[in-house]
């Protein structure tokens, strides 16, 4: 028996820059192409049923895309390991090729396993990098010139098949698994083809006003780029995106005595080339760190901090009832559509820790299954450093208030996600409980009745909230980890210089 190359598809759902798919096309050997979802992750506090649907709905349009290249995508249910040694008995497989995955702690013990159970059936595994994390480093000292390079290697187009394994049965749809996700709005379009024509949409329209709307819950849906949720199944492939960035960029350069608004084009481009730059450099922490989902990066400072699960500050941050307006609206938005922009994601993570006192692992869970773009680099990192338990950060706690007069100066926003407030005028939208009760029972919006009350003193507990994480950083033994941290995960750019004029006051009342 000669042996098939088998291409295990996990979280890499395309066919353009896809090097195991080329590899195995090229070995000569027979090639089966498989997908499986795993119904362990079923139990997972971090997985939810929108995670698992997106996922086949990408595959639906993966499967369609490789039979136009002559293979078929076997899709299998259930353990891994079982999947597999199957696939070995009936085909015998010779090599495993797969992209490197940097997933929570689960997909990295089941990595373990597979690549244990691959040496004793002396199988090949060969897992190619993907994107710009790097496998194996101890530290960031040399890591932003190799992503780089990786950003610059060309890009594969997908391989013609010549002998391929076939298999005639549809990918089944969310409820044949017996999965019952809720239902977003505005979900996108899944797959790679989606997801190349929104890359493309993005760089020649939409993308002009990025650097100044991605602050806004609303503006960003627009001029944001929205892929988040197709690189979190790699619909497309981060490289893609840089390359074709930095080539629209070029572009408008060299056009730009014809091109209106290149100025803003560019600071827009430039600004969004960085962020795909943070999407590797928050994933190599995870890689560095494959606990991340489970450990806080300072434990000292988490232990002195000794927050609370208090179940109705939890339930009331969860549904959107808190009775600031402006937070409750970004909740309800965001459970909605599984979407929300960066900001308004930080200023949730920020409420939940520094106001309500409300520990990381749970509100960072609640937030994992509320988001589309799941990625658990990126989430464990910011759910860190956004509660305060890094112990290298700046410690950023945000006014709701604040953000919402500045990001929803008319309180329209509000009044959509939140009806019960519908009728408030706008000199008390993002404040209803100072409203008159006159006026609050000639509009049916009695505070304490069709809308809470706040649930805390936004403006005490975030003050208390900020000077007891200070606090907790306090000891010997939390400043000796921070500095670890610093070395292993510190970003080696060279610290801008601060205005004279901001002191460490100032920078806290930013937010
Ligand atoms: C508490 C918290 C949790 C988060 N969890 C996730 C998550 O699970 N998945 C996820 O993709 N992003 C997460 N982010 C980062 C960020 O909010 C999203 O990447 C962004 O909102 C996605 O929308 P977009 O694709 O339109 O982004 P754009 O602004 O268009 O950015 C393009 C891409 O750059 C990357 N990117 C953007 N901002 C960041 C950032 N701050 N850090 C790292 N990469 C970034 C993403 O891959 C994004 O798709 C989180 C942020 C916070 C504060």
């Amino acid at each position: 028996m000669i042996g098939i190359d088998l291409v295990w598809f996990k979280r890499d759902l395309r066919t353009h820059d896809h090097v195991p798919l080329l590899s195995a096309a090229l070995s000569g050997r027979p090639v089966l192409c498989l997908f499986i979802i795993e119904t362990e992750r079923f139990e997972l506090e971090d997985t939810d049923p929108i995670h698992i649907q997106w996922e086949l709905d990408c595959a639906r349009n993966l499967s369609v895309n490789l039979k136009k290249l002559g293979a078929e995508l076997h899709f299998k249910k259930g353990d891994c390991i079982k999947i597999l040694e199957e696939i070995n008995q009936q085909f015998h497989i010779k090599r495993i090729l797969s992209h490197e995955e940097t997933g929570n702690y689960w997909s990295y013990q089941r990595d373990k396993k597979v690549s244990e159970w691959c040496e004793s059936e002396k199988i090949l595994w060969i897992e190619y990098p993907n994107n710009g994390v790097i496998r194996r480093l101890k530290n960031r000292d040399g890591w932003k010139k190799r992503r780089d390079e990786r950003m610059r290697m060309s890009l594969s187009d997908p391989p013609i098949f010549k002998h391929t394994i076939p298999f005639n049965r549809k990918i089944p749809e969310i409820e044949d698994l017996i999965l019952n996700p809720r239902v977003l709005q505005n979900r996108p379009e899944p797959g790679e083809n989606a997801a190349l024509k929104r890359l493309h949409k993005f760089l020649q329209k939409d993308g002009k006003k990025y650097s100044w709307a991605i602050s806004s819950p609303t503006l960003s849906v627009k001029h944001g780029s929205g892929l988040s949720p197709y690189f979190s199944v790699g619909a497309l492939s981060l490289r893609r995106a840089v390359q074709e960035t930095s080539s629209r960029i070029n572009y408008i350069k060299k056009n730009k005595s014809q091109l209106e608004g290149h100025a803003e084009w560019i600071k827009s481009l430039n600004s969004f080339r960085t962020r795909l730059a943070w999407r590797c450099h928050f994933i190599q922490k995870l890689e560095m760190e494959p606990d991340l989902d489970l450990k806080a990066q300072n434990p000292i400072i988490e232990s002195n901090m000794n927050r609370i699960l208090d179940p109705e500050k939890f339930n009331r941050w969860k549904e959107g009832t808190t009775g600031w307006p402006f937070f409750d609206a970004c909740m309800r938005q965001l459970t909605s559509t599984g979407w929300i922009n960066f900001r308004m994601r930080a200023m949730m993570m920020s409420a939940a820790s520094y106001n309500l006192w409300l520990p990381w692992r749970d509100t960072g869970r609640f937030l994992a299954r509320q988001f589309l773009d799941y990625e658990p680099g990126i989430h464990w990192s910011q759910v860190g450093m956004q509660s305060g338990t890094t112990g290298i950060n700046t410690i950023r706690a945000y006014s709701m208030t604040k953000q919402g007069k500045d990001q929803d100066p008319d309180g329209d926003y509000i009044r959509k996600w939140i009806p019960e407030l519908s009728m408030v005028p706008t000199n008390f939208i993002h404040e209803p409980w100072l409203m008159p009760e006159s006026l609050q029972n000639s509009i049916s919006c009695r505070i304490g009745i069709e809308y809470p009350e706040p649930i805390v003193d936004e403006l005490v507990t975030r003050k208390e909230g900020v000077s007891r994480s200070y606090s907790a950083r306090n000891s010997e033994k939390a400043r000796e980890i921070s500095k670890k941290v610093l070395k292993v995960h510190g970003s080696r750019r060279r610290p801008r210089r601060k205005s004279k004029k901001m002191s460490s006051t100032t920078q806290k009342k930013l937010f």
